[in-house]
C-alpha cells in the first residue's frame, strides 16, 4: 500500500487525508498543535467549543456542507440571517440586504442605488478572469463613484489590508461578494466538532493522525521524500504539505536557489489578532459589527451570542474583537492585560453602560499566517502545487485565490490535490 504523509491537520490537510485513505493510501497526518482544526480550532466554553477566531459559513460552501452531512453533523448545522451592521457615527447601522442598502442614511440616495447596482453587477459576473490586473479600489471607484467607494468599499479593504488596501486585486473582491450569501451557517457546538470528526474518520478508515507532532524538516532521501519530527523521521511515497509556502520553504532542504529566492517571501500574509470576552450580559444588538468609526483599536466586533443561544455557552455572552495586522505590529507584543486595558474602554463608546465587571473571562489569540495579501498579480506569485522535491506537494489556503480563505475552499483544494496524488500513485 502506498504511504502518504499529510502535514497539517486543518481543513485542507484533513480533507485531503480523508480522500487519500478512501482512495486506498496508507496515510499519516502530522499536526504541530495538540488538536485538529488549525485556524478553525476551538476551546471549551461550557458544553460547547468556541472557535478561537470567529467563523460562519455561507450557502455556497457546498463541499463543507456535504462533508458535515457525511460525518453525521448535518443536524447541528444551523442557518440564519443574524444582523450584520456597521458602526458609523456612533450608530449601529445595518447594511446586509437590498432594503438596508436603500435606506442606509450615511450615503446619498444616488450613492445607495449605485452601491446596490454594483453588488448586483458583481453577483452577475460569472467568472473573475476579466477582472485580473485591476485593483478593487480602482474598479469600485469607476463603477460606484467616490462616495460609496469611500464609505463602504474602502473601509472593507483598509480594514483587512491596512496600507495595502489600495493594491488588492479585484478578483478577490469579486469572490468576497459573489461567493457570499446573506444566509449564514454555524455548526452548533463549534467547528472543532467537524475537525475531530474528520480526524476520527481518517483513523477509523486506517489512517493515523499524530497530534503535537510538528514536522521539523522535509527532504529527499534516496528518491523518496523523508520527513523529520521530534519523535523521529520516516520516508513516504508522497508528501502533501498544507503549510504556508514561506514555512514550507523554511522546512524543506534541497530546494533550488531560484525557487527559494522566488517563494521564501511569497504569499505575504497579515496576521490575525482576536480578543474574546465572556460577558455576563449582552453588549449590543448586532451579530457582526464592522467598526468604521475612527479611533477604535479593533476593526470587527462579533457578538456570537446575538445569533447562537447563550445556553450553548453556559449563559456566557461571547464577544470577539478582531483585527488583521502586519505580523510585526506592536499589538502582538503586548501582554493580555495590556491588550484589555487598550480595548475595553472603547466598549463604553458602543454601550455607555458597559463596565469592566461584566467581563467574566477574556482570551487573546493570534495567528501569524491568517490572511494572504492578494495584491494585483497575486496569482503569478503562487508556488506550483508540485514542488521541486519529487513526490512532495504543496497546497495551502493562499492557493484558494480568487476565493477568500475559507474552510470550504481549503477542503475542496485538499481533496483535489489528494486526487492528483492518488493518480500519481496509480491507486
Ligand atoms: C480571523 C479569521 C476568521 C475566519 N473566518 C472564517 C469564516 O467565517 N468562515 C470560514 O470558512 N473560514 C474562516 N476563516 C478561514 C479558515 O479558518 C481557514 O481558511 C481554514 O481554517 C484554513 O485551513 P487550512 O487547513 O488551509 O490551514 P490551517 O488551518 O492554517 O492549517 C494548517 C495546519 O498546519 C499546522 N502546522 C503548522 N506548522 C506545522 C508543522 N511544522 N508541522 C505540522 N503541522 C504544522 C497548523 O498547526 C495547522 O493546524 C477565518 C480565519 C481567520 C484567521
Amino acid at each position: 500500500m502506498a504511504e502518504v504523509a499529510v502535514i497539517g491537520a486543518g481543513a485542507l490537510g484533513l480533507a485531503a487525508a480523508r480522500r487519500l485513505v478512501i482512495g486506498g493510501a496508507q496515510v499519516t497526518v502530522f499536526e504541530r498543535g495538540p488538536q485538529a482544526g488549525g485556524l478553525a480550532a476551538g476551546f471549551r466554553v461550557g458544553p460547547s467549543w468556541l472557535d478561537r477566531f470567529y467563523h460562519h459559513i455561507f450557502r455556497t460552501d457546498r463541499r463543507l456542507i456535504e462533508l458535515l452531512g457525511d460525518l453525521g453533523l448535518g443536524d447541528r448545522l444551523t442557518w440564519g440571517r443574524p444582523p450584520t451592521a456597521s458602526l458609523r457615527d456612533g450608530q449601529i447601522r445595518r447594511l446586509d440586504g437590498p432594503l438596508e442598502v436603500l435606506t442606509y442614511s450615511p450615503l446619498s440616495p444616488p450613492a445607495r442605488v449605485r452601491l446596490g447596482l454594483v453588488v448586483a453587477l458583481i453577483k452577475a459576473i460569472p467568472d473573475p478572469e476579466r477582472l485580473e490586473g485591476q485593483t478593487a479600489a480602482a474598479w469600485l471607484r469607476r463603477w460606484m463613484r467616490d462616495e460609496a467607494t469611500e464609505d463602504v468599499g474602502k473601509p472593507l479593504l483598509v480594514g483587512k489590508f491596512g496600507r495595502e488596501g489600495d493594491k488588492i486585486g479585484m478578483p478577490w473582491f469579486w469572490a468576497r461578494v459573489h461567493d457570499r450569501t446573506t444566509s449564514l451557517g454555524y455548526l452548533r457546538g463549534g467547528f472543532q466538532l467537524f475537525y475531530d470528526a474528520l480526524a476520527d474518520d481518517v483513523r477509523r478508515r486506517g489512517g493515523r493522525v499524530e497530534l503535537s507532532c510538528p514536522i521539523t524538516s522535509i527532504e529527499q532521501r534516496g528518491n523518496r521524500p523523508y520527513v523529520e519530527t521530534p519523535n523521529g523521521g520516516a520516508s513516504f511515497d508522497q508528501v502533501l504539505c498544507s503549510l504556508p509556502t514561506r514555512l514550507f520553504v523554511r522546512l524543506a532542504s534541497g530546494l533550488p536557489d531560484d525557487y527559494v529566492a522566488r517563494f521564501s517571501r511569497a504569499g505575504d500574509h497579515y496576521s490575525a489578532h482576536c480578543v474574546i470576552l465572556e460577558l455576563d450580559r449582552q453588549l449590543q444588538s448586532a451579530y457582526w459589527l464592522n467598526v468604521t468609526d475612527p479611533g477604535y483599536p479593533f476593526l470587527a466586533l462579533v457578538e456570537h451570542t446575538n445569533w447562537l443561544p447563550v445556553g450553548d455557552y453556559a449563559g456566557r455572552h461571547l464577544v470577539y474583537l478582531g483585527n488583521y495586522l502586519p505580523p510585526d505590529d506592536e499589538l502582538f507584543t503586548l501582554s493580555d492585560e495590556a491588550v484589555l486595558d487598550r480595548f475595553l474602554p472603547h466598549l463604553a463608546r458602543i454601550n455607555p453602560r458597559f463596565d469592566r465587571s461584566w467581563v467574566r473571562q477574556a482570551h487573546v489569540f493570534a495567528a501569524p499566517y491568517a490572511q494572504p495579501i492578494v495584491r494585483v498579480g497575486y496569482r503569478e506569485s503562487l508556488a506550483p502545487h508540485r514542488t521541486p522535491l519529487a513526490g512532495v506537494w504543496l497546497a495551502n489556503m493562499g492557493h484558494v485565490y480568487p476565493h477568500d480563505r475559507g474552510q470550504n475552499y481549503s477542503a475542496l483544494l485538499g481533496e483535489s490535490i489528494a486526487d492528483r496524488v492518488l493518480a500519481e500513485l496509480g491507486t
